[in-house]
């Protein structure tokens, strides 16, 4: 039995290399960049018009003669002198020998002439090249979060493709002979599986398809069978259930049979005690224990990391502060993670934490962190817990 900064020590240091993929910007969802991108050009890629208004070189002069116009997308450059001025519009071309826009408001026409009523500063209203951004520097760092606002960042520069970390595929397997799929009629001594559901819920949640979803029995062979499968196709398998002490647990077995390699078995924490995890190659094997509310925790506490890492992010959890509510004693020595909820800087508990109870888990948005050696808390004191809010 290991402790749980150990067991999250050796996730870390066992995690494989990330993958990346191109992928075409209309299809990012949330992706991580995994190259830096340079400027393909600069932004604004010519001098462009800032306002509505004339364009005119900068003399001092306060009446001009409009000898033309150049609308957003045309092409016009006539050469001008000091007492000439082009009608201009938002993002149209400034031409070469013009440097100064002023805006329409500030003018008076008369038929081919304009009085200048309030004089700009020379420069005004003309956007630069490279204003924004010069060809050939570093418009995006690897490892920024492809938002909306950078998909169209990217746009600008007529970039079509971008590397981003591929996410993980995963394969979820629950176990059990007493499992039966939603739709189907309950017989006795039979419970629904909420696990692969809720797995498969979960980890849609943070980004991932999942790329396959099965069922085994609890006989050696039909595990040991599901297992090979799954990791023909996936980066990380999930197991849910089989894997504690009883007779008819054989998930251990089987994962020792194939050869993947233990690192760890059991945690001094509850809930979750009987987690596994192991590999084989660049493939990682995570055995959750099958009560629901175990399950559910040890995916939060040890797997997320492992997504959000593979994904481009950090491996760590959304650790925070808050005042604590109420009393609770701790007499078990072991890591607890407790279904609490967290508003405006106070954290309490919610009743009902038992390992296969998910009602709490459903009402909650933070994991309060009780160490091995913490035995109480009272009100007031500042504890830490994970931020659940945006993972489920
Ligand atoms: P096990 O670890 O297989 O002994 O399972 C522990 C407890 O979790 C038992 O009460 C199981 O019935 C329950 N359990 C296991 N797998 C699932 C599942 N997929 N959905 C709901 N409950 C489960
Ligand atoms: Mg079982």
């Amino acid at each position: 039995m290991i402790l749980f900064e150990k067991a999250l020590e050796c996730i870390n240091l066992n995690l494989p290399k990330r993958k990346f993929v191109s992928c075409k910007i209309t299809e990012i969802i949330d992706g991580i960049l995994a190259e830096d991108i340079y400027a393909p050009i600069s932004l604004p890629p010519f001098r462009q018009s800032a306002m509505d208004g004339y364009a005119f070189k900068y003399s001092g002069n306060k009446t001009l003669k409009v000898i033309g116009e150049v609308r957003a997308g045309e092409f016009f450059n006539p050469s001008l002198n000091n007492n000439e001025a082009v009608r201009i519009f938002t993002g149209a071309r400034v031409p070469d020998e013009a440097n100064t826009v002023v805006i329409q408001e500030h003018v008076e026409r008369n038929l081919n002439e304009i009085t200048i009523a309030k004089i700009p500063e020379k420069g005004d209203n003309v956007r630069d090249v490279g204003e924004q951004i010069k060809k050939g520097d570093l418009a995006l760092k690897k490892g920024n979060v492809l938002n909306s606002a950078s998909i169209g960042y990217l746009a600008n520069f007529g970039i079509e493709n971008v590397p981003i970390y591929r996410a993980p595929k995963v394969s979820v397997i629950g176990t059990g002979d007493e499992l039966v799929a939603l739709g189907n009629q309950l017989e006795e001594g039979k419970i629904y599986d909420s696990n692969t559901l809720m797995l498969q819920s979960v980890l849609k949640k943070n980004g991932v398809e999942t790329v396959s979803v099965t069922k085994a029995v609890d006989t050696l062979e039909d595990v040991t069978r599901e297992i090979n499968k799954a990791l023909e196709i996936s980066d990380l398998i999930l197991i849910s259930g089989g894997i504690s002490v009883g007779d008819y647990d054989f998930v251990r077995q089987a994962l020792i049979d194939i050869g993947v390699e233990e690192l760890f078995y059991k945690v001094n924490q509850r809930p979750g005690k009987p987690l596994w995890f192991g590999k084989k190659e660049d493939k990682l094997v995570v055995a959750l224990p099958g009560n629901p509310a175990s399950s559910l925790s040890c995916f939060l506490v040890y797997v997320l990391p492992i997504i959000r890492h593979l994904r481009g992010l950090e491996f760590n959890h959304n650790i925070q502060n808050a005042k604590f509510e109420g009393s609770f004693q701790n007499k078990t020595g072991k890591q607890l993670f407790l279904k609490a909820e967290q508003k405006d800087g106070k954290i309490s508990l919610l009743s009902h934490q038992a390992s296969s109870m998910l009602h709490s888990f459903a009402l909650s948005n933070a994991l309060l962190l009780v160490s091995p050696s913490i035995t109480e808390l009272k009100s007031g004191d500042i504890v830490p817990y994970i931020n659940i809010a945006n993972d489920l």
